[in-house]
């Protein structure tokens, strides 16, 4: 049994992923064995590493130039 997804609806993320191709539609944010967490998009073309998974959602946002 895994507990490692713990965040809200990862499922629409990898749905909405599945049919994206190379474009910034869905982000993942998954936490590392040390401690961190590795942000990736769904084009494949970007990964990041945050402290928190805040963090990480928020560089997330950056890359896709959603954030105000
Ligand atoms: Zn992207």
């Amino acid at each position: 049994m895994s507990d490692n997804v713990m965040y809200d609806s990862p499922t629409e993320f990898l749905h909405e992923a599945a049919n994206s191709g190379d474009l910034c539609v869905a982000q993942s944010v998954r936490p590392n064995d040390d401690g961190t967490y590795a942000v990736s998009c769904s084009c494949g073309r970007w990964t990041a590493s945050a402290p928190t998974m805040e963090e990480g959602l928020r560089l997330a946002r950056v890359h896709t130039g959603s954030q105000r």
